[in-house]
């Protein structure tokens, strides 16, 4: 909420807890005050009224109930009640004893920066607190049945929320990094299809990788395999055959099928293909090592291009490495020893 309160000539914000509450208390009639918290216009959070009162703040008026809250006092019972001191919007009037119309002069028409960060402050501690999601946190003109333009015509409760949002991806960290896959890289390998199959769907659906059941047939197919099943069928031995057989990545998602689905799910949720948390990122594959050769009777450079690369027209790619030695292509004699390069180089 906005107070409402300006000072007439100057627009400032006027008001602390003490004066809300007198004015609900002494002359609107109710029991208490409106508020749980105020924040006056320098920013300071008063403490207005114990967090498990029902304010008294945002009623509303449904005769036929026709928004299905409890009638009248669901916003009052559900939500707490924060009120800026000000008014936030332009163009602000007052009457006067006699009863004439004034305007209050356009300065102090939105909340100030100090205001703002105590704000924001105190809703992310309540939000921690009551595990409140940043959707529940509204402007009082953005709740069913209330006709107002409270908090003002310049505060945005949308922007606020995309600052509360900002502020928890930021407290997140940043996404763990996630290895890049290729289709046709990555497999879903379940030890009992009939049990896990509905607890991997989500994620298969998401992530659209290869599914397989053959898990004695997977030992170097898939550089990534996500391994789901019991404890039992996902056994040690399983994993460490398949990174021996060239696996870069094998995450075992292990127990009862409402456990696996739930860490499946939460993948989901994160758009996380792997859980790179517990299980580290793969390292890239290491380079191809240099390997050497002793030169036979009989052998050419395109000869032994041929026996290692399979590919006799690579014979440049030896002859350069081994300029060192060689200054004609066609002299090479046995008893030599070159090097050859990886491909890769
Ligand atoms: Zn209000």
């Amino acid at each position: 909420h906005h107070s409402a309160t300006a000072d007439r000539t100057t627009g400032a914000p006027v008001g602390n807890a003490h004066v809300f509450f007198d004015y609900h208390v002494r002359v609107r009639g109710w029991t208490h005050g409106g508020y749980n918290y105020v924040i006056t216009g320098t920013g300071e959070i008063e403490y207005a009224l114990d967090e498990k009162i029902s304010a008294y703040h945002a009623g509303f008026k449904d005769p036929d109930n026709s928004a299905g809250l409890e009638y009248g006092q669901y916003w009052n019972n559900h939500y707490l009640a924060i009120c800026l001191a000000g008014w936030f919007s332009d163009n602000r009037t007052y009457r006067d004893a006699s009863g004439r119309l004034h305007p209050i002069p356009n300065r102090h028409t939105a909340p100030s920066e100090a205001q703002m960060k105590a704000l924001t402050d105190l809703v992310q501690y309540l939000r921690q607190k009551y595990s409140i999601p940043v959707e529940n946190v509204r402007g009082h003109r953005e709740l069913a049945g209330n006709s107002t333009e409270c908090p003002g015509q310049n505060f945005d409760p949308a922007r606020f929320r995309e600052t509360l949002r900002a502020l928890d991806e930021a407290a997140a960290g940043p996404p763990e990094p996630q290895p890049e896959v290729h289709p046709g890289e990555h497999v879903v390998l379940l030890a009992d299809a009939d049990q896990y199959l509905t607890a991997a769907m989500a994620y298969i659906w998401r992530f659209q990788p290869d599914v397989s059941f053959a898990l004695e047939e997977a030992e170097g197919r898939w550089p990534y395999v996500t391994l789901v099943g019991s404890a039992e069928a996902v056994s040690g031995d399983l994993i460490a055959r398949l990174k021996t057989g060239g696996a870069r990545l094998v995450q075992p998602v292990v127990g009862s099928p409402e456990t696996v689905q739930a860490a499946l799910d939460s993948l989901v949720a994160r758009n996380q293909r792997f859980d790179t948390s517990t299980t580290p990122t793969p390292e890239p594959p290491a380079p191809e090592p240099w390997r050497t050769y002793t030169v036979q009777p009989g052998d050419t450079l395109s000869f032994i291009a041929r026996q290692f690369y399979g590919d006799s027209s690579r014979w440049r790619l030896i002859f350069e490495a081994n300029r060192d030695i060689l200054t004609d292509p066609g002299q090479i004699f046995p008893g030599m020893l070159i090097k050859i390069p990886p491909l890769s180089e």
